[in-house]
């Protein structure tokens, strides 16, 4: 059984962009930001606020929060790593903040210099801090599914994280293979696990196509019953700290295949891969996506 419907939530503009050397303009971001809402996108990760000299290309987002015309019913999300990065959301009009940690130890100590134990000890200040605010807070899970350091993951690891995000009343989480070590087997397993395990929580579904298996890792989700998945235009993206990463799963490819198989996302196609193509003028670069090259499969009958 697969959803009837599905929520794309295009991160880009935070993991497509933070690994590009070119930094796009406030104006660049806001107008790209506004070309996904009106393409029917109804949940965009905005940017991130970690220290403009670990992340240069997200040193605007707070610019380009206070320059977004935040439409009702969007929801502008930013990922944060620490409680000075909740100050900086709420300083800027960001309403909903994403929390990150690793499953995998040695991936944490090189992307945060943390171990999960210490990461997750600051959580409590990010959440105190969002509620203050009148913020919402998520938070996610890198490498639940293989790490270049550990290779496997024990569930068992993914799931103290689970539960102190749950302790700490947080209960929207995103798995995040940002190794692209996933396989759709292993997906439906541990998705379909977690749902048991844990009902109250709303997962989202965060895969690279580092190896190709973005796409089916979405399908092997959906048949686990996640309707949520982040997707990036054009693909692009990658990870500084995982040899030869590639972008996230390809918004217009993911896309393609929901609307070709019934699936509900209140999206417009036409207009999505319109922005991919904007992103590979801006940044001349040729996108990994399909549709971008081969057209969707209506196109065959014009
Ligand atoms: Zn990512």
């Amino acid at each position: 059984m697969l959803p009837e419907k599905v929520v794309l939530c295009e991160v880009g503009p935070r993991d497509g962009l933070q690994n590009e050397d070119k930094l796009l303009t406030v104006d660049e971001k806001v107008d790209l930001i506004n070309d996904i809402v009106d393409a029917g996108f109804k949940v965009i990760e905005v940017g991130s606020f970690m220290h403009p000299k670990a992340v240069p290309a997200m040193a605007n987002t707070d610019e380009v929060f206070k320059k977004l015309d935040l439409k009702e019913g969007v929801e502008y999300r930013g990922l944060v790593g620490n409680a000075k990065g909740v100050e900086r959301a709420a300083a800027c009009g960001c309403k909903k903040v994403k929390l990150n940690i690793s499953a995998s130890k040695g991936h944490n100590l090189a992307n945060l210099n943390k171990t999960p134990e210490e990461s997750m000890a600051g959580f409590k200040e990010c959440v105190d801090l969002a509620h203050q605010n009148n913020m919402e807070i998520s938070g996610s899970i890198s490498m639940p599914f293989g790490s270049p350091w550990e290779y496997k993951i024990p569930v068992e690891d993914v799931e103290k994280i689970v539960e102190k995000y749950l302790e700490l009343g947080i209960k929207e989480i995103s798995l995040s293979d940002a190794s692209g070590m996933a396989m759709p087997k292993q997906v439906k397993e541990v998705c379909t696990h977690m749902k048991e395990k844990y009902p109250e929580v709303k997962w989202i579904l965060h895969f690279h196509n580092t190896r190709g298996m973005g796409i089916a890792n979405i399908y092997a989700g959906m048949e686990a019953g996640i309707n949520w998945f982040d997707t990036s235009f054009g693909g692009l993206g990658g990870c500084p700290f995982v040899p030869g990463a590639a972008g996230n799963v390809v918004t217009e490819d993911v896309l393609h295949m929901l609307d070709e198989m019934g699936i509900e996302t209140g999206i417009n196609i036409d207009k999505t891969i319109e922005i991919a193509k904007k992103i590979g003028k801006l940044f001349n670069t040729e996108l990994p996506g399909f549709i971008l090259k081969a057209g969707k499969n209506t196109d065959l009958l014009k």
